[in-house]
């Protein structure tokens, strides 16, 4: 059965001191109870990652990486591989962030190769996307989403989809303070459940966590949350303060 899960996209953002108290005060206000009905990601910069590695040691908090690179190794000056993060023992990598769609290039083919990668490095994936403001007032959000999720993963074979989680993230919602309405993502999510379900099983698609993330803030994620296709939250803004990342954790 699919999982609840709530993951801090760091982005770029955090010291490596900010890293491990930040890190220190989640740790520490986090209920034990919790972790077992929800899994927490957090997702600070490629430099902390070790950092967050060994403050996090053995708490069930997950650490994930932004971004890799999809080749295995080699002449890439400034890139980072699967196998750079496994080895200090980070084993989730966001993928298809629409900042890195919007100002680094990442194409649906890009994307494609960097899911291939991850999943030959054993590694689990949040890959998001999502619409922006000027597809969904056209009517093409539904269109558009499905494109984003045919064109990176529906090559993959059924089994590979325990690695998957996706995060629906409508662009215009993202650090923007506006978000989509609970019946807006509840709709969008079921159609998303519902494609994959076309594609693979509904076995699948039931398995597999959608997570909503765009200005979910303490005061809008229970209500986000309760809906019965939102399986959690990609946090951004709101990842950055421990009392609001717990706040959120607590509603899912
Ligand atoms: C994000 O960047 O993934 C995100 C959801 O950001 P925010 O919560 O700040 O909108």
């Amino acid at each position: 059965m699919r999982k609840n899960i709530v993951a801090g996209n760091w982005k770029m953002n955090n010291d490596t001191k900010e890293t491990k108290s930040l890190l220190k005060d989640i740790r520490k206000g986090i209920k034990k109870a919790t972790l077992k009905n929800t899994k927490v990601i957090v997702a600070p910069s490629f430099v902390n990652l070790n950092t967050a590695v060994k403050v996090l040691g053995d708490s069930k908090i997950k650490v994930a990486a932004q971004n890799m690179n999809a080749a295995k190794n080699g002449a890439y000056t400034g890139e980072i591989s699967a196998d750079m993060l496994k080895n200090i023992g980070v084993k989730t990598v966001i993928l298809g962030h629409s900042e890195r769609r919007a100002y680094f290039g990442e194409t649906d083919a890009v994307l494609k190769e960097k899911v291939d990668s991850a999943l030959e490095q054993k590694m689990k994936i949040i890959f998001c996307f999502g619409e922006e403001l000027n597809d969904r007032k056209e009517n093409k959000h539904f269109e558009l989403v499905e494109s984003q999720i045919k064109k990176a993963l529906f090559h993959l074979p059924e089994e590979a989809w325990n690695k998957i989680v996706l995060a629906y993230e409508p662009v215009w919602a993202i650090g923007t303070g506006e978000t989509a309405s609970p019946e807006q993502a509840q709709e969008m999510h079921a159609f998303i459940r519902k494609t994959v379900a076309e594609m693979y099983s509904v076995a699948v698609a039931n398995n597999v966590s959608i997570l909503y993330g765009g200005s979910v803030k303490p005061a809008n994620a229970k209500e986000i949350f309760s809906n019965p296709d939102v399986d959690g939250g990609l946090i951004g803004g709101a990842a950055l303060k421990a009392k609001d990342f717990l706040a959120i954790i607590a509603a899912v």
